[in-house]
Formats: C-alpha cells, structure tokens, sequence
C-alpha cells in the first residue's frame, strides 16, 4: 500500500494531539481506507480525533479533494452557458429545489443538480418527485448531461454511487461511530459530491434551527463559513445562504403535498415562505452563474415565475424525466382536522416533531402528510381549524401529540426572516 502502518498512525497521533495533517497525510490515508488498506480502527480513531480538535480550512479542502477524487467527476467543459448547482443541507417541508432549479433554468442558467436521500425526520427531493407516475430519477451521467445541455436546461437526478464513493464509505462509517456531527467532515461529505457534479457555481442553502440538521443559529453559521471557504479554495464561486427552519418552510409536509404546494407555487397559486426561499436561492444561482449582480438576477427571476416560464420549465424537466404530470391527483381529502383548543396567536411550531411524524407514516403512502393551516404569529379563535392530516387513519394520529407541537400563545410574534445570513465573495 501506498502509506505505511508507521505513517497512518503518525497522521492518527497527530490530530490527536490537535496538530494539522499536511494535505499529502490527508490525500493517503483516504485513498489507502477507501482501497481497503488501512486499518478501520485507524479510521475511526483519525475521525473522532478530527470531532474534537477540528480541521483548518486547509486540511478540510484536502480532505474534499481527495473525497472528490474518489470516483468519476462529470465534465461540462463543452458546455458555454452559465451552469451552477445548489444543495441544501435539509429541513422540514424544503421544497426550494423543486421551485429554484426550474426557475434559474428559465433564466438561461443550466443547472445540474445531483441529490441524495432523505435524511431522518426530512424528506429528500427524489421521493417527492417520485410521486408524479413515471418520474425518473437514475438518469444516466450521459443522459443528465444531455438534458442539461439541450432546450430543457435542467435536470434533477440521483446522484450515482460513482460520484464520491469515498464520500459513501465515509458517512456509512461516521453514521455508525457517531462521527456525523463535525463541521469540517460535513463540509467534506457535502462539497466532495458537489464538486464531482462539476458545476462551478454552487450555491449552498444552510437551514438553521429545530427543525433542521444544524439547529443552532452558530452551528450553521460555521458550516456556512467552511463550506464557502473550502468551495472557494477548490476554485468554485460560492454563494451560502443561511435560512431560517425552525418551523417548517412549506405549510405541508409529506411527499405528495410538498410537491403539490411547489407545484402550486411556480402556477402563482401559493405565496409564503417557501416562495421567498426558493426566490432568494434562484437569484443566488442567477446572480453567481451569470455575474449579473444581486438586484438585476432577482428582477429576472422574479419575471420567469410571473410570466410562466418556471413552471413551463418544470413541466419539460419532468417530461424529459418519463413523468406524466397530469397522472399526479392534486386533490386532497383530509382524514383528520385538527382544532384550536384556545384562542390566541401561533407561537412555535415544531417542526421536528411534525417531520418525524409523518416521516413515520409515509412509508404506507406517499400521500400521507399534514398541512398547516396557520402560521408562527397569525390569530387563532378557539375551534379554528390549525391542520389537517392526510392518509394516515385518525387511529393512527395521536392528536395530543400533534397538538403539544403547535403552541398558542396570547402575545403576537413575528416571524422571523427567511434569509438570516449569506456568504458570497
Ligand atoms: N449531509 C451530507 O451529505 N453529509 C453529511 O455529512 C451530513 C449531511
């Protein structure tokens, strides 16, 4: 093998004593785990001293790059147009890809975006397009390629397990090590999949709060920071939204209705929070792909949701895709309706809660979910309908548990900003 037993345990002891590893360190003792020459408990012991001593810039974007190099990267050489990617770190009710990829693609921007699985209480993108009849989502590299390339201009894929393998490997090894929760392993593990998509412009949405995977305010703060400073030294342009995800973004939750409300949104049938996410996170990938800057890029996209483009977009996406759009029943039928048992003002939503409830149910449905019917400080009488569950049998949904997640309270609040921080150069 290519790094020594007396190496892997000097690059181990090192960052165990809170030294950096050189940037050759890193590269080797990846590339020997993921050839399946070291030691695993090496492995796991370099991972867990990285949890408490932390990584530089430097180190991080070694590690990415060596993660990135792992398996095949596409290439969009041949392609002139402005071409970007966006990834979101992923929350209750966050259907912005759903709405900003077709969008940015209306604005002349070509975008690649390759995804994951869903994560825990969140649902993933992949399964709420799967609802429409048809939908594909393992394109081929080359048919991705091709669709983003032509008139669609757009394309929502899984991401191949020979992009980052050793991104694969990794997050199976940190998952069962309780390794996960470290910001410079997450930037590696994000960024690595990111950058063997190719597209270099990346815009990055960080949720933060309750019901996302960072929930403090700080700890996103400084995933937001890392990821920009890694991405940035990688040689992609960068933009990182931080936005707010204590409650959940959308008003609905669960594959069907997400993608009903997103639906709903680029026809201009729906405003809300999900509508100014997924505004910013398209301007950002305007503004980024086609250095225009931040006021022209959100006048454009602004115009391609009234004007139709976006959704027309959205329907050429899924057609390309085998979806039969008209085959998805947009009509809902509420099992259960949830009341006010006091008047007042909504104060929090759990959104955590309202995930991992659901996120229980949909395996039996695709269908199953709950919408919300009111918002973090909108008046509320007693006996005010506050949501509604969907096939799930009322049996089956504990309403004292659905109700301890909506609080109400007697004094108004506001709610607060979509967008709480950004970095961009
Ligand atoms: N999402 C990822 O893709 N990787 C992590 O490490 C955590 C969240």
């Amino acid at each position: 093998m290519s790094l020594s037993r007396n190496a892997a345990l000097s690059a181990v002891a090192k960052k165990a004593r809170g030294a950096e590893n050189s940037a050759e360190e890193i590269r080797d003792f990846v590339a020997a785990y993921c050839a399946d020459e070291l030691d695993e408990q090496l492995m796991i012991d370099w991972l867990r001293a990285v949890m408490t001593a932390g990584m530089s810039f430097e180190e991080t974007a070694a590690l990415t790059d060596v993660m990135a190099a792992s398996g095949k990267q596409l290439d969009w050489s041949r392609i002139t147009a402005p071409l970007a990617d966006k990834h979101s770190t992923g929350g209750v009710g966050d259907d912005v890809s759903l709405i900003a990829v077709p969008l940015a693609a209306a604005c002349g921007v070509k975008v690649a975006k390759l995804s994951g699985g869903a994560l825990g209480h969140t649902g993933g993108t992949l399964d709420k397009l799967a609802c429409i009849p048809g939908m594909r989502s393992a394109l081929s590299m080359q048919e991705f390629k091709q669709q983003v390339s032509g008139s669609v201009g757009c394309a929502i894929a899984q991401a191949s397990a020979e992009l980052a393998p050793a991104d694969k490997k990794l997050y199976q090894l940190r998952h069962r090590t309780g390794t996960i929760a470290s910001v410079p392993l997450i930037t590696a593990s994000v960024l690595s999949k990111k950058i063997a998509g190719g597209a270099p412009n990346l815009v990055i949405d960080v949720k933060a709060g309750r019901c996302a995977f960072m929930q403090s305010r700080e700890e996103a703060q400084a995933l937001a920071k890392c990821l920009f400073e890694v991405g940035t030294r990688l040689g992609r342009r960068m933009e990182i939204l931080i936005t707010e995800m204590d409650a959940p973004l959308a008003n609905s939750i669960g594959d069907a209705l997400e993608l009903d409300e997103a639906i709903a949104t680029l026809e201009r049938r729906s405003v809300g929070r999900l509508r100014d996410a997924a505004l910013a996170v398209a301007t950002a990938m305007v503004a980024l792909a086609s250095r225009e800057d931040e006021q022209a890029a959100r006048g454009r996209v602004e115009r391609a949701l009234d004007s139709k483009a976006a959704e027309l977009r959205f329907n050429a996406m899924v057609a390309a895709q085998g979806g039969d759009a008209a085959g998805f029943t947009r009509a809902f039928v509420p099992a259960l309706e949830l009341n006010a048992k006091r008047s007042g003002f909504i104060g929090s939503i759990d959104g955590r809660l309202l995930g991992t409830f659901v996120a229980r149910h949909k395996h039996h449905d695709r269908r199953a979910g709950l919408r919300l019917l009111k918002r973090r400080g909108e008046a509320v009488a007693k006996g005010e309908p506050l949501l509604q569950v969907f096939a799930i049998s009322p049996s089956q949904a504990d309403e004292r548990e659905l109700e301890a997640t909506v609080q109400i309270g007697p004094n108004q609040i506001r709610e607060p900003e979509v967008v709480l921080g950004r970095f961009a150069a």
